[in-house]
């Protein structure tokens, strides 16, 4: 049986997502992050969301 996780960035369940440093990441998330310049104000919230989402993954 396969469980279908939900994407850290925009909660969406999914199927077709990526771990990025046991985070994990929606298609869609990870295209736009791409497309997303560093100095861009969305690519903090990226980060911020990832960095959240790992430091849940260590504590537990
Ligand atoms: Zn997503």
């Amino acid at each position: 049986m396969k469980s279908t996780e939900s994407c850290s960035i925009c909660s969406k369940k999914t199927d077709d997502g990526i771990h990025l440093l046991q985070v994990y990441i929606c298609r869609s998330c990870e295209k736009e992050m791409i497309n997303t310049p560093t100095d861009d104000p969305k690519y903090q919230y990226f980060v911020q969301q990832m960095n959240k989402a790992h430091r849940s993954v260590i504590v537990s």
